[in-house]
């Protein structure tokens, strides 16, 4: 349980009794424990350790006590109802964050990664979010901001001292200078990336019905999540799960066989499967390797052609019925092949990330300001003066602002922190 602010150490020591007198919580310097017992009118709740941290050397930047119980959801309740009754309010969602932001701790940017390396879904996606808490995104931004001030001081200058300044020179070098940092930014959002780290890879298993998709799923899932049966189309709804490939995860749904003349609902379940094949970010085609192709499986292998796909033969336990180039052979059934198709799966779904911005917010401002770095450019190649361009140069740099915090509301505030959870 975390206790800030100024007072911190003052509510949390009316409820804490230290084994030793001498421990006394006021007493304590910063990054000081003492071992006692929570307490409430009705006697002891439960044992404690109390860890004592002095401003601004605290999460927060603040004064904070922590205090580390037993826990249980019912003691944990007593505790906090102990705090509540000595002067402690409930801390709102992210609102510890929120005042490391506010007292200067770290900036907008880091702030959201904590949330991120709680949140992460993988590996890669904690390697990313730990990344941008140290400074990935705040440190490609802060030198954009830094581009940026030295071209407005630029333009500061040329409407200062117009005699010494050429107006047109001094154009030149903002269109060129605004050009190279639009160029920056919008090449620094990793679209792909944000959204893999985000919500993972999508891999749709297609094939004809009865090839082994939902056996196949299970067999990835390593447990019966698909409905398994041998009469041809009972998969009529898309089945999803995910599975962790190389610290990565992926997404893996299992359409729809695709049949022509199917019946009715069938065919509903035919048209999402061809959705969600178009939407994939890679396609597993599933074959049964053991019979001959058939006329279906021919439609699906043109159709297919031209999506990023793996071809899987599988019922490999029961024999190769024919050849294809690049074709992985699988048997759902015993196991064989899997171990090379989760390696293939990390290998189509790996990526380097290595781009700055991978945060959606962070995209989506760097994309305005470089909109605006542009309608600068443009209006000063019409001729406009520079004191217009300027306004425009203004606007960029807010944008960047936003993303720091440097420049922030209380409702940009609210939604960034509303997405945490309390306590955090
Ligand atoms: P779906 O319609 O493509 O989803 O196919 P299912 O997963 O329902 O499987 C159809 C039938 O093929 C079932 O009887 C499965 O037990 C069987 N099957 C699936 N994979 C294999 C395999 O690798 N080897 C063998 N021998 N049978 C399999």
């Amino acid at each position: 349980v975390r206790v800030s602010g100024r007072d911190a150490v003052a509510v949390a020591s009316r409820v804490f009794r230290p084994a030793s007198p001498s421990r006394s919580l006021d007493s304590l310097s910063g990054y000081t424990a003492a071992y006692g017992h929570v307490t409430d009118e009705e006697g002891d709740i439960d044992e404690c350790v109390a860890l004592v941290f002095r401003a601004p050397h605290s999460y927060t930047g603040e004064d904070v006590v922590e205090v580390s119980c037993h826990g249980g959801p019912y003691l944990l309740s007593r505790v906090l109802r102990a705090l509540f009754a000595a002067g402690a309010r409930p801390a709102g969602p992210g609102e510890f964050t929120r005042r490391a932001f506010l007292n200067g701790r770290v900036d907008l940017s880091r702030a959201e990664a904590v949330m991120d390396v709680i949140g992460a879904q993988g590996e890669q996606a904690a390697r990313a979010a730990l990344r941008q808490l140290n400074g990935g995104a705040s440190a490609f931004i802060r030198d954009a901001q830094q581009r940026l001030t030295d071209l407005l001081a630029g333009v500061a200058a040329a409407l200062d001292y117009p005699e010494e300044i050429e107006e047109a020179e001094a154009a030149g070098s903002v269109i060129a200078g605004a050009r190279a940092l639009r160029d920056t930014l919008l090449s620094a959002c990793d679209e792909r990336a944000a959204r893999l780290l985000d919500t993972g890879f999508e891999a749709a298993l297609c094939g004809r019905p009865n090839v082994g998709k939902s056996s196949l799923l299970n067999a990835l899932l390593c447990e019966e999540r698909a409905i398994v049966t041998d009469i041809p189309g009972t998969t009529r709804d898309v089945v999803r799960g995910s599975i962790l490939v190389a610290g990565l995860r992926v997404n893996l749904s299992d359409t729809a066989g695709i049949r022509e003349q199917a019946e009715t609902v069938e065919a509903i379940g035919v048209q999402r499967a061809r959705e969600i094949m178009r939407a994939a970010d890679l396609v597993l085609l599933v074959l049964d390797g053991s019979q001959p192709l058939t006329a279906e499986d021919e439609e699906l292998l043109r159709e297919t052609e031209s999506y990023p796909r793996l071809i899987l033969c599988n019922k490999a336990d029961r024999g190769a019925a024919f050849e294809l180039p690049g074709a992985l052979r699988i048997s759902a059934a015993t196991g064989e092949g899997m171990d090379a198709l989760r390696q293939e799966l990390a290998r189509r779904a790996g990526m380097p990330c290595e781009l700055p911005l991978t945060s959606e917010r962070h995209m989506r401002l760097a994309r305005a300001a470089a909109q605006h770095l542009q309608t600068a450019a443009d209006a000063l190649e019409n001729g406009q003066p520079l004191d217009l361009a300027a306004i425009d140069l203004h606007a960029a740099l807010d944008c960047l602002g936003e993303v720091t915090g440097d420049r922030v509301d209380e409702k940009l505030l609210d939604s960034v922190f509303s997405r945490f959870c309390v306590g955090k």
